[in-house]
């Protein structure tokens, strides 16, 4: 008999991690799960076929790392996409020209950018609110508001947003709250204990966490809206290759272990850094300075990270970011390495100049993602960084 891996046999999120959504494999019994490297797949006899025809419709490497984060996400259904771009353009295809869309004002630039060129061209209605105050949400509802998308916390900002005063607002409207999930990971945040319909994110990140591929995945709770999302991703075709879902599921194994680091680091240089600058220059959701920091502390289990830094202006910004040799400088964030990087001219350079200034991605921000490394000498390298000399 086949060991398949029970949900029920643990609770436990670094169990889960580990085992969640694997089963050894058939013909030897190999551990691993295979890099099921196929298009296609021999079928018994007409309308005969081990439930597996064709590689964009199925593919087991992929369906292991959708059921490893839908169990860790607490939701039912995972569908991993080519991206995390990808898995939000998939996620837009449920709704229809004229519906009507809530925003979250400072969501990844991508993301902005992807409804604000391109979806927007086909009819979908968007409105861009700051989040962080529920009733705006509530303001800016219409008969036609289907959706309302936000990130909490927010790339580069870190605005934080109340999760289930957000469903609740969502839900009376009739519509469906969708959360990005990437910064904090199902380790430090539930959304569906809040109310979320559907938790995505960019595996990019955290999730793969080793820097080396691209994708996205959502996790649902509701069958009847996996079942269109599921169609979507078929029809649609924007899926992973079965490597890249292979590496992302062997980062999923350590995320447990990962991100208590990540945490710990990211405390730990979030107070280094405020006591040799000034707290008001440092945004990070763990600083009892940080506005939402209660928030933060009722709807989070970790911080991460994630830090944002106000240096005041871009020559301050440049001297830092060519300075420090254990942080490199690169966009993206999440992996088990430190990195630096400029929001205004990095991954936020989408985002026009105005909206920029307007939302306070200012030429003297910049971001740290602390990676797991020991933070002795994270600090050191910062340390010589800021220095003047
Ligand atoms: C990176 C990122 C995305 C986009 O994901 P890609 O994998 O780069 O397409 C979306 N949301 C957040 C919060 C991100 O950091």
């Amino acid at each position: 008999m086949t060991r398949i891996f029970d949900d029920d046999l643990a609770t436990g999120l670094g169990t889960q991690a580990i085992h969640a959504g694997q089963r050894p494999e058939p013909l030897a019994g190999a551990i691993m799960t295979p890099v099921y490297l196929t298009s296609t797949y021999v079928q018994d006899g007409l309308g005969r076929n081990k439930g597996y025809e064709y590689a964009r419709s199925r593919n087991p490497t992929r369906e292991a790392l959708e059921r490893n984060v839908a169990t860790l996400e607490g939701g039912r259904h995972g569908f991993a996409f080519a991206s995390g771009t990808a898995c939000v353009d998939s996620i837009m295809k449920l709704f229809q020209s004229g519906d009507h869309v809530i925003c979250g004002q400072n969501v990844y630039g991508g993301t902005f950018r992807l409804f604000d060129r391109l979806l927007q061209n086909y009819g979908l209605r968007f409105t861009y609110v700051d989040t962080r105050d529920p009733q705006r949400i509530a303001d800016a509802c219409t008969s036609r508001t289907v959706a309302v998308l936000v990130e909490t916390p927010t790339n580069p900002l870190m605005w934080i947003t109340d999760l289930s005063a957000a469903a609740d607002i969502t839900h009376r409207a009739g519509a469906l709250l969708l959360v990005d999930n990437t910064f904090a990971t199902p380790i430090f945040q539930r959304p569906f204990d809040y109310g979320a319909d559907i938790v995505f994110h960019s595996t990019t990140k955290y999730l793969n966490g080793h820097s080396d591929m691209i994708g996205g995945m959502a996790v649902l709770r509701d069958d009847a809206l996996a079942e269109r999302l599921g169609f979507i991703q078929n029809a649609a075709g924007a899926v992973p290759g079965p490597f890249d879902c292979w590496l992302a599921l062997r980062g999923t194994k350590t995320l447990h272990l990962r991100m208590p680091r990540h945490d710990e680091n990211g405390r730990r240089i979030a107070a280094w850094l405020a006591a040799r600058l000034g707290a008001e220059r440092i945004v990070y959701p763990g600083l009892p300075s940080h506005p939402q920091h209660e928030l933060a502390c009722r709807q989070m289990r970790g911080f991460g990270g994630m830090i944002s830094v106000d240096l005041g202006t871009r020559e301050r910004a440049a001297h830092v970011l060519e300075r420090t040799r254990i942080f490199s400088l690169a966009e993206s964030l999440g992996g088990v390495e430190s990195l630096i990087s400029h929001p205004a001219s990095m991954t936020h350079a989408s985002v026009p100049a105005d909206r920029r200034a307007q939302l306070g991605i200012t030429d003297g921000l910049i971001r740290l993602s602390c990676g797991v490394e020991d933070g002795d000498d994270l600090v050191a390298d910062l340390d010589r960084a800021f220095d003047e000399r």
